[in-house]
């Protein structure tokens, strides 16, 4: 579905991706793991074009979505977000932060996006929330409304960037939860995380990143358990 191929970003003289190859097939949940700084968000930003990459090629879906004729909307399209830090609108209800994009984007009808709406707040246990706005809303639930939001346009590829990382702990685990059921049900994944519980039990691969470079990538039971990189294990002697 995705691949990246000799992908490079620098900011300045700062080399920030450093030749990553990557892929994701269908059904895959990628996990990026790696100390501050190491590239995971400017990785997502990439490949979701809100960042251009200097050199290599991402393919999504077979077409190479570096090439500069390419709309980066209709690739944003097809692909979910969801931020570290929820950026829900704050002066609209809950329903209308999810139906928006879609109405406005896709040419969903009115009827269509508030059903699918309402279908993820209840799953995601917030029907009742669909009126509030976001800030009379915990930070976990205003981040599923995130990802409702997400997910409301049916995009074939979510991207998530530590999206537990500004909850209270009390509320990672649920955050946690509903991701290990949209991964149970096959949704392609790519995410940038800490958590490596959820990485060891849900992950289809681990990728490593140290300083820009992908150091070491494979199924968790490989890269968390029996990493082969010394950079691989202080990393996880360090967060584990
Ligand atoms: P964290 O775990 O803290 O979120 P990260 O792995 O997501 O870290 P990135 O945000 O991708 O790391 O940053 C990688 C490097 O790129 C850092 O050194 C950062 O300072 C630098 N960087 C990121 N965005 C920019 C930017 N817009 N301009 C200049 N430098 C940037
Ligand atoms: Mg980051």
């Amino acid at each position: 579905l995705l691949s990246l191929a000799g992908v490079k970003k620098s900011y300045g003289d700062k080399m920030v991706l450093d030749d990553v190859d990557l892929a994701v097939a269908p059904h895959d949940v990628v996990c990026l793991i790696g100390a501050s700084g190491s590239g995971k968000s400017t990785l997502l930003r990439c490949v979701n074009l809100l960042e251009q990459v200097d050199d290599g090629v991402i393919e999504f879906d077979g077409q190479d979505i570096t090439d500069p004729r390419v709309d980066p909307r209709t690739v944003r399209r097809r692909m979910g977000m969801v931020f570290q830090a929820y950026n829900l609108f704050p002066h609209m209800s809950v329903l209308r932060n999810i139906t928006l994009a879609p109405q406005i984007v896709h040419t969903v009808g009115q009827d269509e996006s508030r059903t699918r709406a309402m279908e993820l707040l209840d799953r995601f246990g917030l029907a009742d929330k669909a009126d509030a706005r976001p800030d009379q809303l915990s930070g976990g639930q205003q981040q599923r409304v995130a990802l409702a939001r997400a997910l409301a346009a049916r995009p074939e590829l979510l991207l998530l960037d530590e999206v537990t990382s500004a909850l209270d702990p009390e509320l990672v685990g649920e955050m946690l939860a509903v991701l290990r059921d949209l991964a149970a049900e096959g949704t392609t994944m790519l995410l940038a995380t800490h958590e490596m519980g959820f990485a060891r039990d849900v992950a289809t691969s681990v990728c490593f990143l140290h300083e820009g470079r992908i150091l070491e990538q494979g199924p968790p039971s490989q890269v968390l358990v029996e990493p082969r990189e010394e950079r691989t294990r202080q990393f996880l002697r360090r967060v584990l």
